[in-house]
């Protein structure tokens, strides 16, 4: 283990700090980002909810319109039916007010 730039103390995984819980590079399998925001509450690539992950292991993120949470392998939420992901392509839908996807324009309805 490392020193953490953050807090000082020995504790500093792969991919957080244990001791001040920073998150230094995305743990979900499939993301791998670098996280250069520090007190940053979930990843800006994937999603995922690092406070969730480093006490359970549980991969969820929060639906951006409606505030729930569910696991991060639906591309879709299950209550307000707001897309996270494109259904053709994959590609993340950054915003909740993007009609449509900004890689190959699938309608998001
Ligand atoms: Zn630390
Ligand atoms: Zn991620
Ligand atoms: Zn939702
Ligand atoms: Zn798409």
């Amino acid at each position: 283990m490392d020193k953490c730039p953050i807090c000082k103390e020995i504790a500093r995984g792969k991919y957080w700090c244990s001791a001040c819980k920073t998150v230094f590079v995305c743990p979900a399998p499939t993301c791998g980002a670098e996280i250069s925001k520090r007190d940053a509450a979930e990843c800006p690539r994937c999603g995922l909810l690092f406070a969730d992950y480093i006490a359970h292991r549980k991969m969820y993120r929060q639906c951006p319109k409606c505030k729930k949470r569910q696991g991060l392998s639906e591309p879709q939420c299950k209550h307000c039916r707001y897309w996270f992901n494109c259904p053709t392509c994959g590609h993340r839908v950054p915003s909740t007010s993007m009609l449509t996807c900004p890689r190959c324009a699938t309608s998001l309805h």
